[in-house]
């Protein structure tokens, strides 16, 4: 058993007593490359990471709910129909979402039976890494196995993105809930935000004695909302105005014809998203032809067009970005949605501690709060344990 399994173990015996019926583990993620191409219907490529949310769980003969999570040691308890009709409230509403959500696929919440489910997780939350998809992943392949409703991975997926648009009101896409189910030891997930379709890229990082290190710089989104927001718009005037369905639809052949159709922002903006596509793209076809060198040009690429084009970056990721460059890391870029949160640099596993102590020194002589670097790797995706 894991260190988090025997945590989970302890904490659903010592509440709920007795032994779990079995136990889950799904993991966070960070984004390789591929930004603010999800909602233009393009591509992502993300990969799962080496830390995750396990769960203890087992059904029950009612159609009562009781749950517990490291977070908060307070049981909650409330029941199926309560989960039915969307009465949801603080963190439960991303378990019980995901039960709720299981209503949309087929399944007849009203001949469920309810659980008892004690929750711990070592992905940080607010980081960047997506503790919520981790959380939402491991509860549904859990429900999944207990009330054996054998749905595919995209419907697990599906029903995250779900449980997080409606229970938890966050109007995310579907790429967090991917990487988490489909996950794989050493590759990356790479999915079309408008069919869905995933396919696993082996990464090859191991094999090339590359680590991915992560700086969180601990720069709050503070223009987040209002910045995704504006962009989403610039994107959608884009689409309107080039008359396609979705940024998705266009190439860089297009930018041309975009030049005499949009104002010299939306040009920009809409420039980030089109190249940003094509860069998934080649970034997939470089990795497997085992390119690392060219794949972390892409990174770089990406990085320059998120800072020029799309005005989303903030001086602590650039400064990140340009000390993994003087280090020599093979790329480096933002990740995650802008004006804040990480950058990550691929790079030698010998290099990786001392580029975060480089990084770590950089922010305290220019006054900034203290960046937390860690490296990830990629691992498998949600499973029964
Ligand atoms: P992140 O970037 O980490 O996904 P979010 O704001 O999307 O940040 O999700 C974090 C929220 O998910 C937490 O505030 C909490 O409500 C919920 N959450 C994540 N992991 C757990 C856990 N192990 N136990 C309870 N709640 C959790
Ligand atoms: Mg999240």
């Amino acid at each position: 058993m894991t260190a988090g399994t025997e945590r989970v173990r302890a904490l659903f015996q010592d509440r709920f007593g007795g032994e779990p019926a079995g136990f889950w583990r799904a993991p966070g993620r960070v984004n390789l490359i591929g930004e603010h191409t999800d909602y233009n219907e393009g591509f992502v490529l993300p990969f799962a990471i080496d830390r995750a949310t396990t769960i203890a769980l087992s059904p029950r003969e009612d159609r009562v709910v009781r749950l517990v999570s490291t977070f908060d040691d307070a049981v909650v308890e409330t029941d199926l129909d309560r989960a039915a009709g969307r009465d949801f409230s603080g963190w439960t509403a991303y378990p019980l979402g995901v039960a709720w959500a299981f209503g949309e696929h087929a399944v007849d919440l009203g001949a469920q039976r309810g659980f008892d489910v004690a929750i711990d997780s070592d992905v940080p939350v607010g980081a960047g890494l997506s503790s919520s998809a981790a959380i939402e992943m491991a509860v549904a392949v859990a429900l999944d196995d207990v009330w054996g409703t054998g749905l595919d991975r995209t419907a697990l997926a599906r029903i995250g993105q779900r449980a997080e648009n409606i229970a938890v009101g966050a109007p995310t896409g579907i790429m967090d809930q991917s990487a988490s189910v489909f996950g794989q030891r050493d590759a990356a997930v790479f999915l079309d935000c408008r069919s869905l379709a995933v396919e696993q890229v082996p990464l090859g990082f191991d094999a090339a004695g590359l680590v991915l290190l992560v700086v969180d710089t601990k720069v709050e989104h503070s223009h987040a909302t209002g910045g995704y927001r504006e962009r989403r718009e610039a994107c959608e005037r884009g689409a309107a105005a080039l008359g396609v369905p979705a940024l998705r639809d266009l190439t860089s052949a297009d930018l041309a014809r975009a030049e005499a159709l949009l104002d010299e922002v939306d040009l920009r903006r809409v420039r980030h998203v089109v190249t940003e596509d094509e860069r998934v793209v080649d970034a997939v076809a470089a990795l497997r032809a085992g390119d690392l060198a060219g794949f972390g040009r892409l990174m770089y690429a990406s990085h320059d067009s998120m800072r020029d084009d799309f005005e989303i970056s903030v001086p602590q990721l650039d400064a990140v970005v340009e000390a993994a460059r003087e280090a020599g890391a093979v790329g480096a870029r933002m990740t995650g949605g802008g004006f804040g949160g990480c950058a990550i640099a691929l790079l030698p596993a010998a290099d990786a501690q001392r580029l975060g102590e480089r990084v770590t020194a950089l922010f305290a002589e220019r006054g900034w709060r203290a960046p937390v670097p860690f490296t990830v790797i990629p691992s498998e995706g949600a499973r029964a344990l």
